[in-house]
């Protein structure tokens, strides 16, 4: 429901900076500017065109003082991207000056918007979806290029048109199944429950096909949680460092001084992965140590992908072979290949990519981070595909998918229609949570709140 509170933030980042914007949104916009700014033209903003950069000074509407020299834009509704009439308010970038401004416009009349509060408005007048508000924000935080890539396809509505289409396949379906609520002497007959049954499927496959990438959205968007690990000395911080490129993890050789978790995160080809340099695994009766190797294999079971180092320049450790034996997500890392080869290969089964390094002498390394990306995206992520990178609509996607199948369960067992038409209101819901459509408003606020201040 579009509101009739004029909002106002500072949209820029708070700083020294060239120019810092002050954006005003609502059916006062306009009106409320016009109090404190004096255009040059010496014309009041309401008789301006719209879409237009306009030149003058605020000045404070009492003491008739000049705050800043600016430039406004008036950009008058529909056109604009809350939909209502929005006034943008270029200052010199001092936080100072922004400041001041705020203040002149707020006590003329304007609220302070609510952090995301101008995207919300955008969403609520209908300019655009749920799942494009969303991607606003991942835009502004996307820290890869390819987050950035999903993000915009994300905003240029390309999930809303699919899941939107989807949406229209269940109405119809809806349809179908509500004409025998409406003639209930009439059964199923078999032909039409083959072509209900066979949509649904299709519905169905429509709705896997997106979650099949859902995952590399997921890495892309959350960083791929990387454990490094290994027996105390094999160079499991040395290792951190040459793939961080700078002396990140306190390296010595004293076996057990990594005790805590080192987290950092390196970019590579566009995929962020998230390092844990976790302490040592051995045997170990010190107490401090043992919480280090609790806390390792506690990363081990969250990771998405385990480097696992061994120095080849000593015999395989059973620790090592049994590691192998309990995890399937391991990269090989064969360490200090700079020293005599000691460890015996026959012991490693051949189903792990192992990749030679030696970590401080910086060689393999570029290898081991192109191994780490094909391991995580086997071959690479398809040009073309849709990429769902946000939780929430995972989560809607699987619950339409689930829903979907309780409907194709109840229609082989010839369940009433009403019950039928239940399980694709339940589809349609869950599809409808994605784009905003049945999101209840406590899950609006909490999405939106997740927003900087002035978007
Ligand atoms: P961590 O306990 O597994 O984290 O091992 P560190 O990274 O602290 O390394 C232990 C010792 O091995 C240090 O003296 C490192 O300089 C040394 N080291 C690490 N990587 C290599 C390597 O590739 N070649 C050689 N020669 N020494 C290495």
């Amino acid at each position: 429901m579009p509101s009739d509170e004029t909002i106002a933030a500072i949209s820029t980042p708070i700083g020294a900076g060239g120019i810092g914007i002050v954006r005003l949104s609502g059916e006062r916009a306009v009106a409320i500017v016009d109090c404190i700014f004096k255009a040059t033209s010496g014309k009041p903003l309401k008789n301006l065109l719209s879409h237009r950069l306009y030149h003058g000074i605020i000045v404070e509407p009492l003491t008739q003082e000049a705050i800043d020299q600016v430039l406004v834009s008036v950009m008058k509704a529909p056109r604009t991207y809350t939909r209502e009439d929005v006034v943008e308010i270029n200052c010199h970038g001092g936080p100072l000056v922004l400041r001041r401004v705020l203040e002149l416009v707020l006590k003329s009349g304007a609220r302070l918007a609510e952090p995301g509060e101008f995207t919300k408005r955008a969403f609520l007048n209908g300019r655009i979806d749920l799942a494009q508000a969303e991607a606003v924000c991942d835009l502004i935080t996307a820290k890869t290029e390819l987050g950035r890539k999903a993000a915009m396809e994300q905003l240029d509505g390309r999930l809303s048109s699919k899941i939107q289409a989807l949406k229209d396949r269940v109405i119809n379906l809806t349809a179908w199944i509500e004409a025998y609520i409406d003639f209930p002497e009439e059964d199923i007959e078999l032909a039409a429950m083959e072509q209900f049954q066979a949509e649904a499927i299709s519905v169905r496959q429509g709705i896997n096909a997106i979650l099949e990438h859902a995952r590399e959205g997921r890495i892309i968007r959350e960083g791929v949680k990387t454990a490094i690990i290994g027996r105390p000395n094999v160079g499991k911080s040395s290792l951190l460092n040459a793939l961080l490129g700078q002396d990140r993890a306190i390296v010595t050789e004293l076996p057990g001084t990594t005790r805590d978790i080192i987290e950092d995160s390196i970019n590579i080809q566009g995929i962020p992965f998230r390092i844990l340099d976790t302490a040592g695994i051995r045997e170990s009766s010190n107490m401090v140590e043992i919480e280090g190797i609790n806390r390792s294999l506690k990363a081990m079971q969250q990771a998405d992908l385990i480097l696992l180092v061994l120095d080849q320049s000593e015999p395989v450790h059973e620790t090592e072979t049994s590691i192998l034996q309990n995890n399937q997500n391991i990269i090989l890392v064969l360490n200090k290949v700079d020293l005599p080869t000691r460890l015996d290969k026959q012991a490693i089964p051949s189903t792990f990519t192992q990749v030679p390094v030696s970590s401080t002498q910086e060689k393999g390394i570029e290898t081991l981070k192109q191994t780490m990306v094909n391991h995580v995206l086997g071959h690479g992520i398809e040009a073309g595909h849709l990429l769902v990178t946000n939780v929430r609509h995972i989560q809607a996607l699987e619950q339409a998918a689930m829903s979907l199948e309780k409907f194709l369960n109840s229609l082989s067992q010839k369940s009433f229609p009403e019950f039928l038409a239940l399980d694709l209101r339940d589809t349609l819901n869950a599809l409808g949570d994605i784009v905003g459509v049945t999101t209840p408003e406590d899950i609006l606020n909490r999405i939106f709140r997740d927003f900087c201040i002035g978007k």
